[in-house]
């Protein structure tokens, strides 16, 4: 609820008294049980700092992030907490300790914690393995012989030991051969319905969350500009951002085809220094003159979505004045 990060950069950058970079800014979302929620932007919009947050490895600066309804901050156990929020990397090379065994590698959460006998961690290592689509004897060599895919897959099954309540999966798949990212996301909406876990799903690319989102987050310069159920996203996008984004995928959908591709002109201006009022205007193709000065705030523009555009509260005029707390 209502989180920010920021970095202190010094001061006197941009001419401003303290400067900060404002990596997440005034976040707030729900994931629920069972639940997978993808968040997309560009590099550098926030996604993996709100990531971090929600696992608890780095602290809001403001805001406060709750699981099954209690503020992290109020957790006295750490690590019974710790036990259900676990995170997957992007990159399945740097993640993995190249001196460590796979059974090492996947046991050492529950060494940490203190669970089972050797024997049985052992015995938990050989179903993880098999739970990832690996054989157990695997467990004996060296993460450098294994490929891409099959390293993210042990660092799933290292996810999965603790039985974690919810997954934040950060870019598991932007760093693997395409033929292999659809295995991977087979295995972990697998894994989804088995156990009934939760994930937050981060991308940069809209497309790569599609099949595995119930709903979608897109990110712009530390906050969220909308939100919605994946389907709605996809066929009604309400942001220029959005839309943007979704005019770069490749449309097998003849129907679909005609959308116009939307070329965003410039750079993401950087988060140190965003744009006053909608930090998006220096890019938007429907910028007005009123962008540079008013900050939307995210609206609600159906029963599924929320939208963060001044276009948007201006042809919904009766609910410019519903403030969204939550999503
Ligand atoms: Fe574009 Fe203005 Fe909407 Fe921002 S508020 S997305 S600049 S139209
Ligand atoms: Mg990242």
């Amino acid at each position: 609820k209502g989180i920010k990060k920021y970095f202190p950069i010094g001061s006197g950058l941009f001419g401003k008294k303290d400067s900060f970079v404002k990596a997440v800014d005034d976040v707030s979302l729900d994931l629920y049980p069972g639940e997978t929620v993808g968040l997309v932007g560009e590099s550098g919009c926030g996604k993996s700092t709100t990531g971090r947050m929600v696992v608890g490895l780095s602290k809001p600066t403001e805001g406060e992030i709750y699981f099954q309804g209690k503020k992290l901050s109020d957790y006295k156990n750490k690590k019974a907490l710790g036990k259900n929020l676990q995170m997957i990397f992007q990159d399945p090379y740097s993640s993995l300790n190249p001196r460590m065994k796979v059974e090492d590698i996947i046991a050492e959460p529950l060494v940490l914690h203190k669970v089972g006998t050797k024997l049985e961690r052992r015995k938990r290592v050989d179903e993880l393995l098999e739970r990832v689509g690996l054989d157990s004897y695997y467990g004996n060599r060296y993460p450098i012989e294994f490929s891409g895919g099959q390293r993210q897959r042990l660092g799933i099954a290292r996810a999965l030991a603790l039985e974690p309540k919810l997954i934040v999966c950060d870019e598991p798949v932007s760093a693997l051969d395409v033929s292999i990212q659809a295995q991977i996301l087979n295995l972990l909406k697998e894994i989804q319905n088995d156990l009934g876990l939760s994930y937050l799903f981060i991308a940069h690319g809209i497309q790569a969350v599609k099949h595995i989102s119930d709903k979608i987050a897109v990110m712009y310069l530390g906050k969220i500009v909308e939100f919605s159920d994946t389907g709605k996203l996809f066929e009604n996008p309400n942001h220029p951002y959005t839309k943007a984004l979704l005019s770069a995928v490749p449309q097998p959908d003849p129907k679909m085809r005609d959308r116009e591709r939307i070329l965003l002109k410039g750079d993401l201006p950087s988060p140190a220094n965003p744009p006053i009022g909608c930090s998006f205007h220096t890019r938007c193709p429907v910028a007005m003159e009123r962008c540079k000065s008013t900050t939307p705030i995210l609206l609600p523009t159906s029963a599924q979505s929320l939208t963060a555009c001044i276009l948007y509260e201006e042809s919904h005029g009766e609910k410019s004045n519903v403030k969204s707390e939550s999503i």
